[in-house]
């Protein structure tokens, strides 16, 4: 997989500095709020636009069904279901 090399890589919106972050998304269907934190990403300095490495949009996605998936199962609508990445 190719890997973004910070050093050489620019935000396309504003051409600024990126930098290496740790975030957190919240994502919102049918009156159903999941959110992931501790997602590593690159971040615009400048104008916070976010970047994630090769094939990490789609890794997040994944998750964030799965945590839907989760929350209707548990029967968790109108409540908010987080998920943290942790070092192990
Ligand atoms: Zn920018």
């Amino acid at each position: 997989m190719k890997k973004i090399d910070i050093a050489k890589e620019s935000c396309s919106e504003c051409g600024g500095k990126l930098e290496k972050r740790y975030i957190s998304q919240e994502f919102e269907r049918e009156g159903v709020v999941v959110k992931l934190s501790g997602i590593m990403a690159l971040v615009c300095i400048n104008c916070e636009d976010i970047y994630f490495q090769p094939g990490g949009a789609d890794k997040v996605a994944e998750a964030a069904n799965s945590l839907f998936k989760l929350a209707i199962i548990e029967d968790q609508h109108k409540h908010q279901l987080s998920a943290r990445i942790c070092k192990a």
